[in-house]
């Protein structure tokens, strides 16, 4: 009879099962096809590295607790597997296994069952008093917590229950479990024994079922997508955005759910909550509206409320009658004021255990609202102008760009006489401060004798700030020109002082069919003092120097140990890092187009940066971004008191020739 009901039971269960998986994963088919199965066996090793191995998860605070639960989990599903066959057939069991293999596994349940446990303890005690986020203390998470230890303890009792009973072995192989059998033989009846036995085993069936069925409907969805969503990952880095086709009737950006690929759908099943993006977040931790982690669960409830809806529709007419995925604070809508707060550092992508794009997504989002309905921040109308009729940020007339160099006496680049093209970029032509990096680089050039040359005034704004904020139309025109200049010009290779320039004529102009040779300005400086080309004749003294990494040339780039090689040559000493650096790297607050935009919300990031920076009394910061320079030196001015010097890396080389 009990054969029976748990027979019945499990069909239930699975059938159920099978259904809500189903019924949820069918959802993202809503989404724009999107090709994600290339290189297999590149994707498999990743799924080993960071899905089994769980390496971005237990590299940060309390990710090894996770891990435990995780691999315990792998171990389980084979304690588990028999607990269901041999619910079925109670002939079939590891009692069938020679009795080494079988001790072996006995043992290894016995150790993953109580490592679990342990682990569940500390996740629970560690959300009740230091919560990873707010908002994090759910009773969703308390219940998955509760019946993932119940399953461990019923595991154990059960087990208990047979030692006490005579019907396992209390060997070496199951030390827990002699313990619990202990507690169970002194606290109940010989003769309650059988029943006791019954009891756990209808608890461990009930809670396992029970468990399986609540995931799909729980944040816990992530154990069955998040694997799958780690193989689908962008194999590259999240450093370009598609580009658009601009076909009269075409929609652009991203406000409903079918704007998006399957992929961006899926990714909001697999998010499992950590909150490390917004951890890592410059604008969640300095106050702003925008959170990595609400807008990808605002993409997951949109999905639920709507998805259904969009799937029986087709076209725009299913679009219009769901809730937008840009709105104010309702459900399932990530606000304007969020998107337009997000510096797109990456930091985001970099933190997620499980790959989740938010990039793209809220570039996505920028390009509906830029292109479809016009709505940005007034301070765009200017920039967004300027870009389009002057090429550069602050409409300046083109003759201005060359400005810079008029004491000097560079070339123009000219194909077959000149190797590099020195892109100065906007910042470099017509900042004031940054103008020095410029001089400095050239003497640096010329120094070790590279042959470069410039495009004086008919130099281009590479389109950085348009594309990631949203205005790829505008970006598709300047891109086009550039191309199109570089390509008659031949120029084949190109040096910058700019990751921001490095990063677009290097990963988004390949779209557009240039493929450029782009060297940032800390590589070929660290290339040519390697061989020799450049010698330092004495050590720059700028005392303790500091190292800021920049987004666009360290996370979004890998470029890292280039600019602290360099400065350590030129200063003669190690270079002091910041608390965050490298991939973990705090945003100075400027890319992603907030360089043009204020902070108008929670406190500013460069603030937030610099004040990291000064807590170690540096003497001098370096940078490798021009953007960086202007968010540092602003940063150090409001601090009164502080003689802290900002450096940019072709300044400090200069100062040591
Ligand atoms: S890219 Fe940077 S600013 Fe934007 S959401 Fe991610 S961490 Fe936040
Ligand atoms: S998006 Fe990634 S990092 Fe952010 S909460 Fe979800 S899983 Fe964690």
């Amino acid at each position: 009879m009990e054969q029976t009901v748990f027979i019945f039971l499990l069909t239930a269960s699975l059938t159920v099962f099978a259904f809500s998986c189903y019924r949820r994963l069918a959802l993202i088919s809503v989404g724009k096809n999107e090709y994600r199965f290339d290189c297999p066996l590149d994707r498999l090793k990743e799924v080993l590295v960071y899905a089994v191995g769980q390496k971005r998860v237990i590299s940060r605070p309390f990710g090894l607790n996770h891990g435990i639960i995780f691999w315990a989990f792998l171990v389980l599903a084979l304690a588990n597997f028999e607990f269901l066959v041999s619910g079925i057939f109670p002939a079939v069991s590891f009692a069938l296994l020679p009795d080494l293999l079988r001790g072996a596994l006995l043992f290894l349940f016995d150790i993953c069952s109580l490592a679990a446990l342990l682990a569940v303890a500390v996740a629970a005690v560690r959300r009740t008093v230091s919560p990873p986020f707010q908002g994090a203390r759910t009773f969703e998470a308390y219940f998955i917590l509760s019946m993932i230890a119940t399953l461990m303890l019923a595991y154990f009792g059960l087990n208990g229950v047979r030692i006490a009973q005579g019907a396992l072995a209390a060997t070496a192989a199951t030390p827990v479990s002699n313990l619990a059998a202990r507690v169970i033989a002194a606290t109940t009846a010989a003769g309650a024994l059988a029943t006791t036995g019954i009891v756990f085993w209808w608890i461990h069936a009930v809670v396992l079922l029970g468990f399986m069925n609540f995931l799909p409907y729980s944040k816990h969805m992530h154990i069955l997508t998040a694997i799958p969503g780690v193989f689908l990952r962008n194999m590259g880095k999240s450093n370009t955005q598609e580009r658009e086709t601009f076909v009269e009737g075409n929609s652009f950006g991203a406000a409903t759910l079918d704007r998006l690929s399957w992929k961006d759908l899926l990714d909001s099943f697999s998010c499992t909550e950590c909150g490390r993006c917004q951890q890592s977040c410059p604008a969640s931790t300095t106050g702003k509206a925008l959170n990595p982690r609400g807008v990808i669960h605002a993409i997951k409830v949109n999905l639920l409320r709507n998805g259904a809806v969009m799937e029986k529709l087709s076209g725009d007419a299913g679009a219009e009658r769901c809730i937008s995925l840009i709105g104010n604070g309702e459900k399932g809508s990530t606000t304007e004021a969020a998107l337009w707060s997000c510096t797109s550092c990456g930091a985001c992508m970099e933190a997620c255990p499980v790959f989740i794009e938010h990039l793209p997504k809220i570039v996505q989002m920028r390009r509906h609202l830029v292109q479809m309905e016009a709505r940005f921040p007034e301070e765009l109308l200017n920039l967004f102008e300027n870009l389009e009729q002057r090429s550069n940020p602050w409409g300046m007339a083109p003759s201005e760009r060359s400005k810079w160099s008029s004491q000097l006496s560079l070339r123009p680049f000219e194909a077959g006489a000149t190797e590099y093209l020195l892109f100065v970029g906007c910042s470099g032509a017509f900042d004031a401060r940054n103008k020095q990096t410029s001089v400095a680089l050239t003497r640096v050039l010329d120094a070790a004798g590279v042959s470069y040359g410039v495009l004086g005034r008919e130099e281009r704004c590479c389109g950085d700030s348009a594309r990631r904020l949203g205005n790829e139309y505008l970006f598709e025109q300047m891109t086009r020109e550039t191309v199109r200049q570089f390509q008659v010009k031949a120029v084949t290779k190109v040096i910058t002082q700019c990751p921001h320039c490095f990063t677009t004529l290097k990963n988004d102009y390949r779209q557009f069919g240039l493929e450029l040779e782009v060297v940032h300005h800390s590589e070929l400086i660290r290339g040519l003092l390697e061989d020799g080309r450049l010698a330092t004749a004495r050590k720059a003294e700028l005392g303790r120097v500091m190292f800021h990494d920049s987004c666009y040339l360290g996370r979004h780039n890998d470029v890292y140990e280039a600019p602290r090689e360099v400065l350590k040559k030129a200063t003669g000493n190690e270079v002091l890092e910041m608390g965050r650096n490298r991939e973990n790297a705090f945003c100075c607050g400027a890319g992603g187009g907030r360089m043009w935009l204020e902070e108008h919300e929670g406190t500013p990031i460069n603030r937030n940066r610099v004040q990291e920076a000064l807590a170690q009394q540096p003497e001098t910061v370096c940078v490798s971004c021009p953007f960086c320079m202007t968010m540092f030196e602003d940063g150090i001015k409001e601090m009164t008191g502080s003689r802290t010097q900002v450096r940019d890396i072709a300044e400090v080389v200069a100062l040591s020739l």
